[in-house]
């Protein structure tokens, strides 16, 4: 089936996360779900906004949760829609796709997101959690200030035998959350918190120039490049 083809999805559920942030659960219009791996995205269409092509959304639940989740934040005409979507909208979009994963079970996984970015790694936690609980997982999540948290409740209940979470908090002098700094994160916080075989993955998701300017630093702290994958939010 041409997964960039248009389907209905209906808005079974919507919670707020965290203010401007909504999930959004969906099922295809028969009631089922669509078939997904974490880490991937659909695509959605207003036909209406004259725009022909989507905007990606990433899929913020795991595949054995049994529920198909984008958690998105409102920040402009696409996301502003799907927020304010009621239940029981139909909205189009594509069916699952994208390659943004970790490509091995056993090494040590490292994840950094910048905002709203965390959505697939929510997504690929679970995955871990459900089929190997034991993996080393290191997250580092950016945020401007605590409001911006997402999922900071269930990353903190998260069960996984090896599991680290630490927020840098860019725009808050004093945050109510547990934060590992108050200011942008730098490579050297990633390279003096986490052992980095040469076989640990680094998956790093953000906007355009997040991603770009971590992947250098990574790259020239001698990471190999084919141990790091990345995912840009805001490319078009
Ligand atoms: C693979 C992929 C996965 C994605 N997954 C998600 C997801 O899970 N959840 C989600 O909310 N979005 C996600 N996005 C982003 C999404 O596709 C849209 O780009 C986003 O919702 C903005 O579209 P819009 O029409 O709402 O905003 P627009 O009407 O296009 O306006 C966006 C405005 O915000 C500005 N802006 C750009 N970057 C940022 C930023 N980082 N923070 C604040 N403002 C900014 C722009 O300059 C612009 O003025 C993903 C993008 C990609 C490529």
């Amino acid at each position: 089936m041409n997964k960039t083809m248009q389907h209905n999805f209906i808005i079974q559920s919507k919670k707020q996360e965290v203010p401007g942030v909504t999930t959004l659960s969906l099922t295809l219009e028969n009631g089922s779900l669509p078939e997904w791996t974490a880490g991937q995205y659909i695509n959605i269409h207003f036909p209406d906004t004259g725009t022909p092509e989507g905007k990606a959304y990433s899929i913020s639940s795991a595949p054995h949760e049994e529920v198909f989740t984008l958690t998105v934040r409102d920040i402009g005409e696409f996301s502003r829609r799907l927020c304010t979507a009621e239940v029981g909208d139909t909205i189009l979009g594509s069916l699952p796709y994208g390659f943004f994963a970790p490509e091995y079970e056993g090494t040590p996984l490292v994840l950094i997101a910048s905002g709203i970015s965390i959505t697939p790694f929510r997504a690929i936690l679970q995955d871990i959690l459900h089929k190997n609980p034991e993996r080393t997982v290191t997250l580092f999540h950016t945020i401007r200030n605590s409001a911006d948290a997402i999922f900071l409740e269930e990353l903190q209940k998260l069960t996984l035998g090896n599991f680290s979470a630490y927020h840098f908090v860019t725009r808050e002098d004093n945050p109510t959350i547990p934060h590992r700094a108050t200011r942008r994160i730098h490579v050297n916080d990633i390279l003096e918190t986490v052992s980095a075989p040469p076989e640990t993955e680094f998956l790093l998701c953000g906007n355009i120039s997040f991603t770009r300017d971590i992947w250098k630093a990574l790259t020239e702290a001698g990471i190999h490049e084919h141990n790091i994958y990345t995912e840009a939010f805001f490319g078009h």
